[in-house]
């Protein structure tokens, strides 16, 4: 394969991280391990932010508010090029996915930490990728993707998929632009309804269909590309349990899974990789029926947020693969050389109030700490990734993610138990948690006995809540 233009490999001893929270500080633990000298930015709001204090340096780039700050490319643009950083990671959100970005990056001969400019745009929109990965042979949701966005074409598109069908905005994300329709005659209305969202969200009214799946998990596989070519997947990971398309809890392996199926998806998302000259870390998500038949849903372009239960079940550090590769080296190991030990799972700790509709919660962490020792528990079995730490305060500015509780155990019944003796000696105090929800999750018998598809917390209503 020949190295895309826009893959720079120049080495760097200088890392500068775009980002803020648990995954800055993440990021920066193995960059310090790996010797590279760590540069945080920051908001107004962060200025003291534990992925400040942690960094070798910090600049601000701006005021409080994302746009003028996290969001600010030349301003990021230009804290590199001040502080000697010769490479950028964007952690997840903020500009990991901004093409723009990249490019930028690439005319002031920074490294980015990511995919090229290109492979981003390939996946950015939904029908676009849809028409790639089919040429890719990458299995597709029966549907339609097609360029003529007609009301009586799309219609009959969808008479002939069958109903229910799903409506999504080509150009959606985030669950916007997304409808369920159950019927012929609903379908005008949802149809316009769509077009609406979409439009005031993405500016944008194409639309595609896909037969609606009634209880399909969410499987996605984590994939590694360098830039000579090599490409490997490791493993998969299940994270139906989400409220409103958010993820709440994640486990890897996904369970039930056969040797056949799981090599089936990894082949499958290599390939999606490979057709779109894909380098360093990607999630191809699928959805997984319950007969077995997996389907392509999108492609995330950066490290995920739930990238450390992969890490627990292989051993490996995804930061350090995403370093080596931005530095120009081949992947650490090839795809035999992988192997799956035992089972993880993370939860996701919210400063949110589950009691009032899951309303972000702030405040000052009076306390924020877990007791290993004390709940007899092996500090090499629990993980706390973490952006806070006691006496920090948590504003309403960005996305109210405080930490990810990860665990690993020798198999699935195992880590679940460590997970639930973790989540009870998370001591957490001053702001409201979901850490009770998280806790009514694990040890929900339909959880425990991995019954598990997409709508897990909707139909489990009335024993969560
Ligand atoms: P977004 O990019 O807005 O997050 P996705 O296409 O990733 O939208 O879909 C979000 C979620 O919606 C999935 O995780 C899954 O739970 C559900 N979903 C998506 N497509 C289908 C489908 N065809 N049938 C059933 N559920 C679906």
């Amino acid at each position: 394969m020949s190295h895309s233009p826009a893959t720079r490999t120049t080495p760097f001893d200088t890392l500068l991280v775009a980002n803020r929270g648990e995954i800055a500080c993440r990021v920066m633990r193995t960059a310090r391990r790996m010797g590279l000298r760590t540069v945080a930015v920051y908001s107004d709001a962060d200025a003291t932010a534990r992925h400040v204090r942690e960094a070798d340096e910090a600049v601000r780039l701006g005021p409080a508010a994302a746009r003028e700050s996290y969001l600010d490319i030349a301003a990021v643009v230009e804290a590199a090029q001040r502080t000697g950083a010769g490479a950028i990671h964007p952690g997840y959100g903020f500009l990991s996915e901004n093409g723009a970005f990249v490019e930028a990056l690439d005319a002031a001969g920074i490294t980015f930490v990511g995919p090229p400019a290109s492979a981003i745009a390939a996946m950015g929109d939904k029908s676009a990728a849809k028409a790639r990965m089919a040429n890719a042979g990458v299995p597709l949701v029966p549907g339609y993707h097609g360029d003529d966005q007609d009301d009586a074409l799309l219609k009959a598109e969808a008479d002939e998929i069958g109903y229910p069908v799903l409506l999504k905005a080509s150009a959606g994300g985030g669950g916007k632009g997304m409808r369920v329709v159950e019927s012929g005659e609903q379908f005008q209305a949802a149809l316009d309804g769509c077009r609406r969202e979409s439009q005031a969200a993405f500016g944008d009214t194409r639309m595609l269909i896909e037969k609606y799946l009634t209880q399909p998990r969410h499987v996605e596989v984590q994939v590694f590309c360098d830039s000579h070519g090599n490409g490997v997947y490791l493993f998969e990971r299940d994270c139906s349990v989400q409220r409103r398309h958010q993820k709440v809890l994640e486990e890897a392996p996904a369970p039930g899974m056969t040797a056949a199926l799981r090599r089936e998806m990894g082949e499958a998302a290599v390939r999606a990789a490979k057709e779109i000259g894909y380098v360093g870390a990607g999630t191809v998500e699928f959805l997984l029926d319950a007969d077995g038949s997996f389907y392509f849903m999108e492609m995330n372009t950066r490290l995920q947020v739930e990238h450390p239960v992969t890490e627990m079940i292989t051993g490996q550090d995804l930061v350090e693969w995403q370093l080596r590769v931005a530095m120009g080296e081949a992947l650490p190991l090839a795809q035999e050389a992988l192997t799956i030990t035992g089972h993880s799972f993370e939860a996701r700790l919210y400063a949110e109030d589950p009691e009032q509709d899951f309303l972000p919660a702030t405040g000052t962490l009076t306390r924020f700490a877990m007791d290993l020792a004390g709940a007899g528990l092996d500090p090499e079995r629990v993980r706390l990734d973490s952006g806070v730490e006691t006496g920090d305060a948590v504003s309403m500015h960005y996305d109210p993610m405080l930490a990810k509780l990860i665990v690993h155990g020798d198999d699935r019944e195992q880590a679940l138990a460590t997970l639930n003796r973790a989540l009870a000696a998370l001591d957490v105090q001053g702001v409201v948690t979901n850490r009770a929800f998280l806790q009514r999750l694990a040890t929900h018998p339909a959880f425990q006995s991995a019954e598990l598809d997409t709508r897990f917390i909707e139909k489990n209503e009335a024993t969560l809540f």
